[in-house]
C-alpha cells in the first residue's frame, strides 16, 4: 500500500496551459500532463493506491471554481480502488475565512492546501492564523508549501522554518503538514527550528535532490511517525520517488510508516 500525500491535478481544459506555464516559470519538467488521467497513469506505474490532490488558490476569487472541481474529483473517486482524494483550497485574503472553512468541512474536505509564495503572504500572517484556527476547530488537516519555490527565486521565501514556528507557537495544531521536508533547501533551519515539533513533513519534490544521509538525519531527528511519502506529481516522477525511498533500506516498519501508515492515521483521525 502506498499513499502519495501531495499531488496536483488540473481541470482538463486548463491542464496543458497551466502545466507549460508552471514548468517554464519554475524551470522544471512535468512528468505527466496534469490531468486526472495523467496522475492515474503515474500512480499505476509507481504502485500508488491513493493520492491526495492539493489545489492552490492564487487569488481569493478562485474559491468557488477550484473547490467545485475538487468536490467533483472526490465524488468521482469515492468508491474507486485506485483513489484520488482532493483537499480544498483557501486563500488568506478570502473574505469570511471562518465561514469558508466551515463550508469546506461541511462539504466533506478532510483538509486544505495553502501556498504562501503563490498567495504572496507570509505564513505567520493573520489570514493564515485564522485558517489554521478554523481548521483546528473543524478537525481539518492543513498542508502548506514550505521553503523556497523555484518559480519565485527573486522573491522572499514566505514560509521559512522560523516563520512557521511563529505560526505553531500562536496556533498549535496536530494536523499540520509542511511540504518538501519542512523547507526544501533550508535543511539547517528545519533542523534547528522544526525537527521534533508536532507537525508532519512530506517528501514532495525533494527526494531526487536530497542526499540519503540528510534524509536519514531528518528522519531520525524529526521522527519516523511524522514523515509522509509524497511526490508533488507532476513535478517529480512517482516511480522514481518510490524507488528512492526503497533505496534507503530503512527497514520494513519504517518504510510502511512513511509509505502509508502515517498518512492513513492522519486521514482517519
Ligand atoms: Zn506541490
Amino acid at each position: 500500500m502506498i499513499i502519495d500525500f501531495h499531488a496536483h491535478i488540473f481541470p482538463e481544459r486548463i491542464a496543458a496551459k497551466t502545466i507549460s506555464l508552471l514548468s517554464e516559470k519554475g524551470g522544471y519538467p512535468a512528468h505527466s500532463d496534469g490531468t486526472v488521467n495523467g496522475l492515474l497513469c503515474e500512480m499505476e506505474r509507481a504502485g500508488v493506491d491513493l493520492a491526495v490532490t492539493l489545489p492552490v488558490l492564487t487569488s481569493p476569487h478562485q474559491f468557488d471554481s477550484v473547490n467545485r472541481f475538487a468536490a467533483e474529483v472526490n465524488r468521482a473517486f469515492a468508491d474507486k480502488e485506485r483513489r484520488l482524494l482532493s483537499f480544498g483550497g483557501i486563500h488568506p485574503a478570502c473574505e469570511d475565512i471562518e465561514g469558508k472553512m466551515d463550508y469546506l468541512a461541511e462539504c466533506g474536505f478532510l483538509g486544505v492546501k495553502i501556498h504562501p509564495d503563490y498567495q504572496e503572504t507570509f505564513i505567520d500572517d493573520e489570514g493564515y492564523l485564522r485558517i489554521v484556527e478554523s481548521a483546528k476547530r473543524n478537525d481539518m488537516i492543513v498542508v502548506t508549501h514550505a521553503g523556497p519555490d523555484p518559480a519565485y527565486r527573486d522573491r522572499p521565501v514566505r514560509c521559512t522554518p522560523r516563520r512557521f514556528k511563529e505560526l505553531i507557537r500562536a496556533v498549535p495544531h496536530a494536523k499540520l503538514v509542511l511540504a518538501h521536508m519542512g523547507g526544501g533547501g533550508m535543511a539547517d533551519e528545519v533542523i534547528s527550528e522544526l525537527c521534533g515539533e508536532d507537525v508532519y513533513f512530506d517528501t514532495a519534490y525533494v527526494l531526487p535532490f536530497l542526499d540519503a544521509e540528510l534524509f536519514r538525519k531528518l528522519l531520525h531527528l524529526h521522527g519516523e511517525d511524522k514523515i509522509l511519502f509524497a511526490t508533488d506529481s507532476p513535478w517529480s516522477s512517482a516511480k522514481e520517488s518510490v524507488n528512492i525511498i526503497r533505496s534507503y533500506s530503512l527497514g520494513r516498519e519504517t518504510e510502511e510508516k512513511i509509505f502509508y501508515k502515517n498518512a492513513a492515521r492522519l486521514l482517519k483521525g
